[in-house]
């Protein structure tokens, strides 16, 4: 067994589960467990490419700052590595936010910086913008900005996409992810371009956002609402190549948090909303296919900061995606 000297490098070569007890019809599927990074989410692989690449261009000095704004996987990524390497973090955060996940920022020691959740781009609170107006007037603090930065999705290109393929025995079919960022998606869409043109791309998208019908009409609807976290936009994210991608799957809230619970009982893995959601759509591409083939999708992040959320069945019912039986025993349902 390998002794390991930082937990930077325990992120990444995570492993893969085939899953036998759910029903596939005629296709294999596979899920690749990136919540078994330390940060708990695959964007720990991002926020180590986006830190290592700012220090070999120079961008990122011994000892400075970074800001990103944030509240989500990436900024728990970002205060892991961070706090390892001796940066000062700053993330500016919606005050919407949950407090645990502003806890576990603070806890890893990042500074915590609450702006109004209710203003739009363009004004001078909305998170982005004072994350960037912050990171100006701070000398040689760094913006990382997930969103446009290239060592996103170079993260998935260099690491999560060989690393799957070689999983697999070099023999992929179909990738079905889901989109936030786009990093994921545009890496491995770069890799998989080179190595294995055949494979397809499949996007599961919340209900509500707009990507599916970029796909499906090549045209934009109107944004809604959807609880389903991390996954899912009301624009293009640029660093992917939405148009490349031939099929898509609009997934409802209900069926993301039924199959997000039914994969923990039933293949006894505890994964976040986002997985519900790609394997739900994996479900679907799968139970439609006529031939046999090899499809494999990804638990996003951890189930554990969605207990007392999508796990538990008061939070459920007061969504409406649950009902209590109207005569009998109630005492299951009592939270
Ligand atoms: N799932 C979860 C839980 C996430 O936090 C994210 C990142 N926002 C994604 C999926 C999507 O990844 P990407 O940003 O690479 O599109």
């Amino acid at each position: 067994m390998t002794i390991y000297h930082s937990v930077t490098d325990l992120i990444g070569h995570t492993p893969v589960i085939q899953l036998h007890k759910l029903d596939t019809g005629v296709c294999e599927l596979f899920l690749k467990l990136e919540n078994q990074n330390p940060g708990g989410s695959i964007k720990d692989r991002v926020a180590l490419s986006m830190i290592t690449e700012a220090e070999k261009s120079g961008r990122l000095k011994p000892g400075g700052t970074l800001i990103e704004a944030t509240a989500g996987n990436t900024g728990l990524g970002l205060a892991l590595i961070a706090a390892q390497k001796g940066y000062s973090l700053i993330l500016v955060v919606p005050d919407k936010m949950s407090r645990e996940k502003i806890f576990h920022l603070r806890a890893l020691g990042a500074q915590v910086v609450l702006t109004r959740s209710d203003v739009g781009k363009g004004h001078p609170a909305y998170y982005q913008d004072y994350a960037l107006r912050l990171s100006k007037s701070i000398p040689d603090a760094l913006y990382i900005d997930q969103f446009n930065n290239d060592a996103n999705p170079l993260a998935h290109a260099s690491t999560t996409a060989p690393e799957l393929f070689d999983q697999l025995g070099g023999q992929v079919d179909a990738v079905v992810v889901g989109v936030g960022s786009g990093g994921t998606l545009g890496g491995l869409q770069a890799w998989f371009r080179q190595h294995s043109p055949a494979t397809e791309f499949v996007l599961a998208d919340p209900a509500g956002s707009i990507l599916a019908d970029r796909v499906e009409t090549g045209r934009y609807g109107n944004p809604g609402a959807w609880l389903v976290e991390g996954i899912g936009e009301d624009f293009i994210p640029p660093l992917a190549h939405i148009e490349q991608v031939r099929t898509a799957f609009r997934i409802g809230d209900g069926e993301a948090f039924a199959t997000a619970r039914e994969l923990l009982k039933v293949e006894g893995i505890l994964a976040g909303s986002s997985t519900g959601t790609l394997l739900a759509a994996a479900l679907r591409y799968c139970r439609a296919q006529t031939t046999p083939k090899r499809v494999v999708t990804f638990a996003c992040d951890s189930g554990n900061k969605y207990l007392s959320k999508m796990f538990n069945d008061d939070w459920m019912r007061q969504q409406g995606l649950l009902s209590r039986p109207a005569v009998g025993d109630l005492s299951d349902f009592i939270a």
